[in-house]
């Protein structure tokens, strides 16, 4: 009797703390692949980036600048998840420059929050400050705001992502990781992660990928792209946005 009175008091319960917990609906995917087949987003985190000075001339020192004109060169649309504040201050004239520049070249403008803050331990209101400071400085730099982010370490709880996802954002992650930040000037150790993940899969036989790397280390943006580049068209990848790769083109901003 004791047992079925206990059941009984479980069913009764437990149609509240269903109600009780956050909607599944208000959460948002987090995505870690691409739904076209063949195609390949490469992604870089962290920048803009330069440890000298920004230089647009034909024959520039700065990174992201360079990355891009690299990656243009091969016509490749890649996907930059930018911080406000990180390595350097978006909001200076110079790296304000080198976003544009990317923007104005093709590739998708995303965000990565304001200061790089693990999402998964900060107050709801702090994580909606990481993603709303950062938007006024998209809308002085590009026009308009992103509607795709990163958080940052790919660290998110169900509270972050209902916020974020309140916000529109959609929320994305990575199919497999270059580790540069762990061997930021060890290129072939990069390239070995690239062929661990896609040795035999041609283009057309697999789902997509996306991959993560960060253009804020000199040899990721000068040496390793380019290398990463060559050997995934040289499998037969497109490569494109993570916008695109997952069939969204023309929804990568909102006004
Ligand atoms: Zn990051």
């Amino acid at each position: 009797m004791r047992l079925n009175f206990f059941a009984v008091a479980v069913l009764l319960v437990l149609p509240i703390s269903t109600l009780a917990a956050p909607a599944k609906s208000s959460l948002g995917p987090l995505i870690t692949r691409c739904t076209t087949k063949g195609t390949f987003a490469m992604t870089f985190d962290d920048g803009p980036f330069d440890p000298t000075n920004i230089d647009l001339s034909p024959n520039p020192t700065q990174y992201t600048v360079k990355l891009v004109q690299m990656l243009n060169k091969y016509n490749v649309t890649a996907t930059f998840f930018v911080n406000g504040d990180n390595y350097v201050n978006i909001l200076d004239k110079k790296y304000r420059a080198a976003v544009k520049f990317a923007y104005d070249s093709g590739h998708q403008i995303a965000s990565h929050t304001w200061d790089h803050k693990d999402l998964a331990k900060l107050s709801t209101k702090a994580v909606k400050e990481e993603m709303t400071k950062l938007e006024p400085a998209f809308k002085t730099i590009i026009g308009k705001v992103p509607r795709y982010m990163r958080p940052p370490y790919g660290s998110i709880n169900d509270e972050a992502n209902a916020v974020i996802t309140s916000l529109g954002y959609r929320i994305i992650i990575w199919t497999f990781d270059s580790e540069d930040c762990d061997h930021p000037t060890d290129v072939k150790k990069d390239m070995a992660n690239y062929q661990a993940n896609l040795k035999g899969l041609k283009a057309a036989s697999t789902h997509g990928f996306i991959a993560l790397e960060h253009d804020v280390y000199k040899d990721t943006a000068l040496v390793f792209a380019e290398q990463a580049v060559k050997y995934v068209q040289s499998l037969g990848y497109k490569m494109v946005s993570v916008a695109e790769c997952l069939g969204d083109k023309g929804h990568e901003y909102r006004a």
